[in-house]
């Protein structure tokens, strides 16, 4: 019967928060695991083969960033990271590396289990570079074959590079992808100007797509992060 539940991971040092996840995941048919530091976390990465990790960065005993460099060398297993609001950079640092996903603490349990969700999901359709069919969400509607994208039925008028852009979100919905990771998949390389390259065809798509300034409905902007385009949750 519990053979089947995925089995989630949680590596974070802090009680109330490891409880807190624990009692939110097993109540939604999740198999949970925990561990107050990083060193039995690697271990156990190995030894339980979870589905998913949750991950604190601030760890006793080592830097959760570091954790994840360790992991990534022999487990693509999907990680959500847990970080404090003032570590925009570990935050980056940690996406650039490899996690899947962040949580900011304070956290809601709808928030935390849409994330986990997403990830999951995410994790068994590893998409490739075929993208072919429709992608929708709200009323935008990306049709890959024809490499349009449509608003409300409307013909989108967007340039090659904004297009392109529009696809690599849709590609892994519900996501966030870093600045960098976009930088490097849309250009190639990066270099001084390309922040503020990728800032100005965001806002044009953004504007395009009919958002008015604070109200995304397609793609959300994470300050000092990157994109995410919404997925169909
Ligand atoms: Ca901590």
């Amino acid at each position: 019967m519990s053979s089947n539940k995925y089995r989630i991971l949680i590596i974070e040092d802090e009680l109330n928060i490891r409880s807190f996840v624990k009692t939110i995941l097993e109540t939604n048919g999740y198999q949970v695991l925990t561990s107050g530091t990083g060193k039995q976390g690697e271990w156990m990465v190995t030894s339980h083969c979870p589905d998913l990790i949750i991950l604190d960065l601030g760890l006793p005993d080592m830097d959760g960033v570091e954790l994840i460099k360790k992991i990534r060398k022999f487990s693509g297993v999907p990680i959500i990271v847990l970080s404090a609001r003032t570590d925009e950079n570990d935050k980056v640092s940690a996406l650039d590396l490899g996690a899947n996903d962040y949580v900011t603490k304070p956290f809601g349990t709808a928030e935390l289990l849409a994330r986990v969700r997403a990830t999951l999901r995410n994790s068994h359709h590893s998409t490739g570079n075929g993208l072919y069919g429709k992608f929708v969400v709200k009323d935008m509607e990306i049709d890959y074959d024809r490499r349009i994208v449509l608003v409300k039925h409307q013909e989108i008028k967007l340039t090659q590079t904004e297009y392109n852009i529009v696809t690599l979100l849709s590609e892994h919905a519900g996501r966030v992808l870093t600045y960098a990771f976009i930088i490097h998949a849309i250009w190639g390389t990066a270099d001084s100007g390309s922040i503020k390259k990728l800032q100005v065809n965001m806002a044009n798509i953004r504007k395009k797509l009919g958002s008015k300034p604070g109200d995304n409905q397609y793609i959300s902007n994470e300050l000092g992060v990157g994109y995410r385009m919404y997925g169909n949750e």
